[in-house]
């Protein structure tokens, strides 16, 4: 069953997500492409859309019928979670099962079915093309690294970073989308819709104030944020909300 899931992500603050390629002069910076517009890789996305779904599939359901990511070792597939009772499913590739929180994301034995697409920054609807695209979308600031230790500012660690500019709200537009089993695909991408309106923050330097979202009712242009397509037929609240009622326990 074809699914797709577009979406867009509004950040609060400014933000700072490497991809470890650094500008020239800049200890770290956030990715951007040839054309200069921010970007964030779909794998940053995918790491922390799966933190998500996996807090609220463990909620509604048992923790335990799940692998704790990141550690290879502590991932599928796990004999572990083959017992009765559990929906953990026989991968056809793999002698164990694989939990059904790596059936949307991939493991390392079992990549996943679904693509998720880099995020590309889009021009604000009030602001004419021309001047967007020459607009600098990245500032330098300059931080002092503190010694946790001694809590002291550390010698000679004056560094620098290349965030996006400051008092601006970027906008990002992503995807999601592939082929899922059909008696599950409800569910699954019902949990990834509640996944994405759970995301707060990405990227680093929280503390620092960096990578904060706004809510999506805070969104200030382009709507809808969220769309959700399962066998090109979008998904309504009804399905949505029973898709996630699908995951608690059996
Ligand atoms: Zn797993």
């Amino acid at each position: 069953m074809e699914v797709e899931i577009t979406y867009k992500l509004q950040f609060e603050s400014a933000l700072l997500i490497g991809s470890g390629v650094v500008a020239a002069g800049v200890d770290r910076a956030t990715t951007q492409d040839e054309r200069g517009r921010l970007i964030i890789p779909g794998t940053t996305l995918k790491g922390r859309l799966r933190d998500e779904c996996q807090r609220i599939a463990s909620a509604l359901g048992r923790p335990e019928d799940y692998c704790q990511p990141p550690r290879t070792e502590d991932m599928c597939p796990h004999p572990f979670l083959a017992k009765p009772n559990s929906r953990v499913a026989l991968a056809s590739s793999a002698e164990f099962p694989i939990c059904e929180l790596c059936q949307i994301f991939g493991c390392t034995w079992q990549p996943s079915s679904l693509i998720f697409t880099t995020l590309i920054e889009e021009a604000p609807a009030d602001l004419s093309r021309q001047l967007w695209e020459e607009m600098a979308k990245t500032q330098v600031r300059a931080s002092v690294a503190i010694s946790r230790l001694r809590r002291v500012a550390a010698e000679e660690r004056l560094y620098t970073s290349a965030t996006s500019a400051p008092g601006w709200q970027p906008l990002f537009r992503g995807r999601i989308f592939g082929s899922l089993p059909e008696a599950k695909a409800v569910r699954f991408v019902s949990l990834l819709q509640a996944g994405l309106l759970a995301l707060h923050a990405l990227g680093g330097s929280k503390s620092r104030g960096l990578g904060w979202l706004l809510p999506p009712a805070g969104h200030s242009i382009g709507l809808p944020f969220l769309e959700v397509k399962v066998g090109g037929k979008i998904l309504t609240p009804e399905e949505f909300r029973q898709g996630l009622e699908g995951w608690r326990k059996l």
